[in-house]
């Protein structure tokens, strides 16, 4: 059982953490909070408690909730971090993690240059064969190369993307827009570049607002190849990927809404919903140019790369080997609903 300790316990970290804890090669040796919060009360009852300092230390013995040590001690109890801390916080503690000569994945929120490896399961598992440091890319990005890397096998191409964002999580009720729309004012936004940085030489532009709403994000993908495709085999491709399903409007499947109820009704916890879902009946192709929305559970789509990295940087399992058992331990691909 490789010993996985967790850095961050928010919306990715506790989602990692209890994907780790149903693996049968891997367990949680503890995770990081920094306050005794409701989540804290709650992981207490699954897992060990560490803290980053004597500051946080101090509140926690205050609350009267048990720690088990500092960021140190859990570091020497595991033998990989996944570091799930808020944007540019992992930069921060990567020294650390170098200085006990420790492996660690970083998140989407931190730059590319800080492992000079981002990773995703599909595209390039392999790459992180036995590498100390990888960064699983972000959800927009994870969401934007599970359906560009299946269309590899067919064609070179390039994309033109735009993505709708969601403004926060659920659970954040600081964060907005709440009632504006938000154009982001550099293009290409960075979703482009750090599909690039996965998915190398690709030519990719991304443009992206965001929108009043906290449950998922659609993008509007517009792939342009050298030559004719057809949409069946467009769609045959995705079919052989059980990360990406497929839902249709005529069922009455028309907004992230409804998604996140198929979710609900199939007894996901969280009601996340790991697999991007591409809308069959809009798959367009006019000549050389393929046309989809696709939605993305911002909150999940990232927990089994998180999964597989682990699993590739320990060469635990191959390519193959790894996503099956990941799968089958989300129960991806088993949705109560999906054409
Ligand atoms: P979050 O704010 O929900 O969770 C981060 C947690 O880390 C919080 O509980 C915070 O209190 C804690 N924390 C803050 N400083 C800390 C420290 N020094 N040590 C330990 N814990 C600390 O953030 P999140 O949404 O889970 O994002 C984490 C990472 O995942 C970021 O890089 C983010 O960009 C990336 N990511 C987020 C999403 C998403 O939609 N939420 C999707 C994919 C990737």
């Amino acid at each position: 059982m490789l010993k996985v300790g967790i850095n961050g316990f928010g919306t990715i970290g506790k989602r990692v953490a209890d994907a780790v804890a149903i693996q049968d090669d891997m367990k949680v040796t503890g995770i990081v909070k920094t306050r005794p919060d409701y989540m804290a009360f709650i992981a207490s009852r699954k897992y060990k408690i560490y803290v980053p300092d004597s500051k946080s230390k101090k509140l926690f013995d205050e609350a009267g909730l048990k720690v088990e040590g500092y960021l140190d001690d859990l570091i020497e109890e595991s033998e990989i971090i996944v570091d799930a801390t808020p944007d540019d916080v992992g930069k921060e503690n990567k020294p650390k993690y170098e200085a006990h000569k420790i492996k660690a994945i970083f998140q989407g929120g931190e730059d590319h240059e800080l492992t000079n490896l981002s990773f995703n399961a599909y595209a390039n598992y392999d790459e992180a064969r036995g590498k100390d440091f990888v960064r699983v890319v972000s959800c927009n990005t994870t969401g934007l190369i599970r359906t560009l890397y299946p269309l590899t096998q067919l064609d070179n191409f390039k994309v033109r993307a735009n993505l709708v964002r969601r403004a926060t999580d659920p659970n954040d009720h600081k964060k907005g827009p709440i009632n504006s729309i938000e154009p982001d004012l550099k293009i290409p936004s960075h979703h482009g570049p750090d599909v690039a940085s996965v998915m190398k030489g690709l030519d990719i532009q991304t443009m992206a607002v965001k929108v009043p709403t906290t449950l998922m994000h659609v993008h509007f993908v517009n792939v342009t190849f050298k030559g004719e495709v057809s949409r069946e085999r467009i769609i045959d491709e995705w079919q052989k990927y059980k990360r990406i399903v497929f839902v249709s409007g005529k069922d009455d499947v028309k907004s992230t809404g409804q998604l996140m109820e198929i979710a609900r009704e199939s007894g996901r916890g969280r009601s996340d919903l790991y697999e991007i879902v591409v809308w069959k009946e809009a798959v367009s192709v006019k000549g050389n140019e393929l046309f989809y929305y696709q939605g993305i559970h911002q909150e999940s789509d990232v927990v089994p790369e998180n999964i597989d990295a682990i699993r590739s940087m320990f060469e635990l399992k191959d390519k193959e080997g790894s996503i099956i058992k990941t799968d089958k331990s989300l129960k991806i691909g088993e949705l109560a609903y999906g054409r």
